[in-house]
């Protein structure tokens, strides 16, 4: 009997070791790696000048703790906000702490107002993690299902829906900030249009609101620009960042801009492990790899490549509802539950995901080439028209 509490319902398979996009199990077998451990695997598995880096920095200094000066952090920070136009970060180590500090943020803000019962807008389907707080402000009664009671604080509206949230601000004089995912991944991987998100800005300054945006998922160069907000014209006062910051290493990031910058004072928040030398060189040689590589515009041309064969091959199939997304964060919703495909495609030695029980998720490493992305489609199309016709 496994010794690791069940907390997951684990697929049959056991990798060993990567390369790229391509993962081996302990039989041997290799598999192609579409979903880069839900969107974590940046660089893809055992990139050399990432490991180089790693390697250099763990000879030299892992940890000190935050009681002292870290340059890493320094450094990260600089570049982070260079890249995002944001103020400032606080490193941690996760997405659901990232959003934790985010919502102390946005108390703080509220308090600092004389709300003393601050609330944020969150939205339907949406995923932000798994602690208390998180989970109450996410919109998965999955996820919070005998966990009762539920941190407070939270309005819930329905996601791409601004008169739901002009609504809101009519009735809730509490309300302090709206926490939203410019691309849901868990619900998902739905998308807001830039006119939302434009618009959502106008009434968060309107109501001198925060504009907290969780890129955990879609944030790093998935979409194809370094964060998705930059698809449109607009500055949030609070981003998370977490998943793919690190290309493995756990890292997340809170980055404050505007009125939400300078709220957190010595004392406020804290976290052993987080922005550790060795974690802010995994962020930092990250962001670094993706420049010199020009991941950027790859992420963009081969979503599109991959989108654009997903649609020549399911055009017509029967029960294939709708393949959007933007960049690598490419869902293929599908009119039936189709989690078994998950176990058809690692047959087939294809690695994908199910999300929101009928949409297929697809999270490739920013460096699969085109040539892999050939074979994600000559695998996948085949089992989905299958999977419809059966
Ligand atoms: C995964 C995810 C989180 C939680 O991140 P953890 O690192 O698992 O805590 C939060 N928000 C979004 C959008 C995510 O996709």
């Amino acid at each position: 009997m496994s010794h690791v509490m069940n907390t997951y319902a684990r697929l049959p398979v056991a990798f060993v070791r990567g390369e790229g996009a391509w993962l081996w199990d302990s039989e041997g077998k290799r598999y192609l790696d579409a979903l880069s451990g839900i969107a974590v695997n940046t660089l893809g598995h055992a990139h050399p000048r990432f490991t180089a880096a790693l390697n250099e920095q763990v000879g030299k200094l892992i940890h000190c703790s935050n009681i002292y000066e870290v340059q890493g952090q320094e450094r990260l920070a600089d570049k982070l906000c260079s890249l995002s136009g944001m103020q400032e970060v606080f490193f941690c180590n996760s997405g659901c702490e990232a959003n934790e500090a985010a919502i102390k943020l946005a108390r703080m803000y509220g308090h600092q107002q004389g709300i003393e019962s601050p609330a944020i807008i969150v939205m339907e389907k949406a995923f932000h993690g798994r602690t208390l707080a998180t989970l109450s402000a996410t919109g998965n009664r999955k996820v919070q299902a005998g966990f009762e009671p539920l941190v407070g604080g939270f309005v819930r509206v329905p996601y791409d829906d601004l008169e739901a949230i002009r609504q809101v601000a009519q009735h809730n004089s509490h309300v302090v900030a709206v926490l939203v995912e410019p691309i849901q991944g868990e619900g998902g991987i739905r998308t807001l249009d830039i006119d939302y998100l434009e618009q959502l800005r106008q009434i968060c300054d309107e109501h001198n609101w925060l504009l907290m945006l969780d890129e955990v998922q879609c944030g790093m160069a998935r979409t194809g620009k370094w964060f998705a907000f930059q698809h449109t014209g607009i500055l949030p006062d609070v981003m998370t960042l977490a998943k793919g910051l690190g290309s493995g290493v756990p890292i997340g990031a809170c980055l404050t801009a505007g009125k939400a910058a300078g709220l957190f004072k010595p004392g406020n928040h804290g976290s052993t492990f987080g922005g550790n030398p060795l974690a802010c060189t995994a962020g930092l040689t990250t962001l670094n790899i993706i420049e010199q590589d020009k991941l950027l515009a790859h992420a963009d041309s081969l979503g599109r490549f991959i989108w654009q064969g997903l649609v020549t091959a399911l055009q017509g199939v029967n029960g294939v509802k709708e393949i959007r997304g933007q960049g690598l964060m490419i869902g293929i919703e599908l009119e039936k539950p189709c989690g078994d495909l998950v176990k058809l495609a690692l047959a087939k030695g294809l690695l994908t995901n199910v999300t929101a029980e009928n949409v297929i998720r697809l999270l490739p490493p920013l460096v699969m080439s085109k040539d892999e992305a050939q074979q994600l489609l000559d695998i996948l199309c085949p089992l989905i028209k299958d999977f419809m016709q059966s």
